[in-house]
This record gives structure tokens, C-alpha cells and sequence, in this order.
């Protein structure tokens, strides 16, 4: 298959077939793409359809992404996971604003220096929003090349990432590059997908070395197995008359600038410093929580308070109604991460006996 019939076939199945009412495909311009392409980053299209709605509704432009509090911004996040991605995404819409004019470069490289942005999706800003000839690899294209010519290796080694953008520029086309990419995205996400690739209905199959050999799971080539190191951590759920107490943690490590409680090893010394009493304090089940590069074993204490030294919430902490911890997250007016939720629901599972229902929750 010549770069012009492959690029023929692909595109003829995109007329067909592919996906052209996603949110991010209505009124293009590089600010949506962007955003989704940033949400599509280790998340499916079905479950970032939501979110990029009503962050379109809260920060419809550029600019108003980057005049907003990143507080606001994680709180859009909250459950999307990977903040950083949305830590980057406030930056470079700051950074665009003030030293592009609030226009995003109509240039590749241009692009990939802006905080969050990488070759691929600087490639798909490009080419879907603003109709440049630009390559992208995504994990999706990725699969796609690498079945078709039967790419050995992982693409993490920099090797095989050359060899496969090398394929991705050959089969670029100069017209139609922006159904060309979404093209290229769907095939690897509804088609050749990861386990089960659906090779009879694909536009490729008559020259795909993969399914020639009857092996396209084998391709991508797995990425050797290291196991993750175990963090852990523990965290004090300090609780007084029904509410918790919450800090907001720096901007840079985990959960940076989500609200968490207060993470300490030595839960009466911690105390001691706030001044306040505890009750009681009992240590509920471990509980693992996976980030890409670790596991985290947190260890959680349940503190209940019969004194504190005051009620008013400082900047950057304040106390919460356990029963409302997840509404919040849901209505985006608070971020938290996905297992202090969990803790969240855990306490109130083990409180329920004590509280009262309230007609306000
Ligand atoms: S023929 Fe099968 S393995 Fe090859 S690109 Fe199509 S779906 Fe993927």
C-alpha cells in the first residue's frame, strides 16, 4: 500500500464510519482541541465527554481558563485524574494569554514548548484546528502502526518511537489532515483496539503484516515488566461533630492543589501543635492507591476531636461536611482525589449509627 491508498482507504472509512459528533468536533478551534486532546490523555472518550462539557461551560476561551483560580480549574478536574495535566493546562493558557496574544502558535515546535504539550498532541492541535500538516502518535496510532507493519519493540525505547514517527510523517497527508488524524485516532480506539481488533472490518487489513501473521495483539511490544516501588503515607481524618478537616496540598507533588487531610506520622504530635483533643483515634484498613510510577499505602487514622481551637476555616484549609464531601466533588466546587472520597464514604459508613440524618444532605 502506497502512502496515497492507504491515506484513501483510511479516509474513505472515515466518511463512513467515523465519529463526528464528539463535543471537541463542534465549533473548532484550537482552545476545545486542545482541552480535549488534554482530557484524552490516559482517558476514554466516553468518560471525558462530560467533563469537557462543563468545562466549556465554565471557561469557555482561553482567556478565561487563564484568569481563573487553578483551584477552580482542579475542581473541573476532580475525578479525571492525573492533575497534572490540568496544573499544565491553567500554565499554558496563562502563558499563551501573555506572550502569544491569547492565540496559540500555528507552528509544531512552537507549540510543543507550552507547558503539557507534547509532539503528538501538539500535532493534533495542528492539524484538526488549524489545518497543518502535522503527524501525530498517540497510543492509539501507535497500536495502528505498529500492527500494520508489524513494528517490533516498545515504543517507550526511543528507537521504535522513531521508527513509528517516521511512519506516522509517511502517511500524512498534505489535504484532509484534520479527518485524517481523527481518522487514524477512531481506527485505534473503536477497531484495532488493544485486545480485541476487529481486522474484518478494517480498511487496513489487506496489507496489515499483523493480521497477515494472525498476531496484532502481540504489537505494540509490551513494555518490560519492573515492579512499582511502595510508598505510604499517613493520613489523619480529623473529625468534629460531623465534618472533616481539609488542607489544600502544595502545587507541586501528589495531588497538588487538591484538598486532602493532613498527612503525619505522629498523629499526637500533630495534634499537639493545633491544640486540639482527641477522643479517640483508630486506624481504619490500609488502603493502596495506584499512581503510574508507585503504589501509595495509606494508612488512615480516624481522629475524633472533642476539642478544637477554632472553627474558622484558614486560606488554604477549612473543615467539610463529611456527607457533602462527594456532592461537592461531583458539582466540581471542591477537588479531591478519588480515595479521599473513598475515606470520605468509609467514615460515614462507620458513623452511621452516631449522626442523625439531616434533611439538608
Ligand atoms: S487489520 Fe487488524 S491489526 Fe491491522 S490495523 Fe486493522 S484492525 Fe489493526
Amino acid at each position: 500500500m502506497t502512502p496515497k491508498q492507504f491515506q484513501n482507504a483510511v479516509l474513505k472509512w472515515f466518511d463512513k464510519h467515523g465519529r463526528k459528533d464528539l463535543p471537541w468536533q463542534q465549533s473548532i478551534n484550537p482552545y476545545r482541541v486542545w482541552v480535549s486532546e488534554i482530557m484524552l490523555q490516559q482517558t476514554q472518550v466516553s468518560a471525558v465527554i462530560p467533563y469537557f462539557e462543563r468545562f466549556m461551560q465554565s471557561f469557555p476561551t482561553l482567556e478565561s481558563l487563564a484568569t481563573a483560580p487553578l483551584d477552580k480549574v482542579l475542581a473541573h478536574w476532580s475525578g479525571l485524574g492525573y492533575y497534572a495535566r490540568a496544573r499544565n493546562l491553567h500554565k499554558c493558557a496563562q502563558t499563551v494569554l501573555q506572550e502569544h496574544g491569547g492565540e496559540f502558535p500555528q507552528d509544531v515546535e512552537a507549540l510543543t514548548e507550552l507547558s503539557g504539550i507534547g509532539r503528538s498532541t501538539a500535532g493534533a492541535i495542528a492539524s484538526i484546528s488549524m489545518g497543518l500538516r502535522a503527524p501525530i502518535l498517540d497510543g492509539n496510532v501507535k497500536r495502528v502502526l505498529a500492527r500494520f507493519h508489524a513494528v517490533e519493540g516498545w515504543p517507550g525505547q526511543s528507537a521504535v518511537a522513531n521508527q513509528l514517527w517516521e511512519l506516522a510523517e509517511t502517511y500524512t497527508p498534505d489535504k484532509r489532515v484534520n479527518d485524517y488524524t481523527q481518522v487514524m485516532m477512531d481506527l485505534g480506539a473503536t477497531l484495532c483496539t488493544r485486545s480485541k481488533p476487529r481486522c474484518e472490518e478494517c480498511p487496513l487489513k489487506k496489507s496489515c503484516v499483523a493480521h497477515a501473521q494472525g498476531n496484532p495483539q502481540d504489537y505494540p511490544g509490551k513494555k518490560p515488566r519492573k515492579e512499582k516501588p511502595v510508598r505510604s503515607a499517613t493520613l489523619l481524618l480529623l473529625e468534629y461533630q460531623g465534618e472533616i478537616y481539609l488542607e489544600q496540598r502544595p502545587d507541586s507533588g501528589i495531588w497538588g492543589g487538591l484538598w486532602c487531610p493532613p498527612q503525619a506520622e505522629d498523629a499526637k504530635a500533630w495534634l499537639k501543635q493545633q491544640r486540639w483533643r482527641a477522643s479517640e483515634i483508630q486506624t481504619l484498613p490500609l488502603l493502596r492507591h495506584t499512581f503510574t510510577h508507585f503504589h501509595l499505602d495509606i494508612t488512615p487514622l480516624w481522629v475524633q476531636l472533642d476539642k478544637v481551637s477554632t472553627q474558622v476555616a484558614e486560606s488554604g484549609a477549612g473543615w467539610y461536611k463529611l456527607r457533602q464531601l462527594n456532592r461537592a466533588r461531583a458539582a466540581q466546587e471542591l477537588g479531591l482525589p478519588a480515595p479521599i472520597v473513598k475515606l470520605a464514604k468509609q467514615l460515614l459508613a462507620l458513623q452511621a449509627p452516631l449522626l442523625a440524618p439531616t434533611t439538608a444532605d
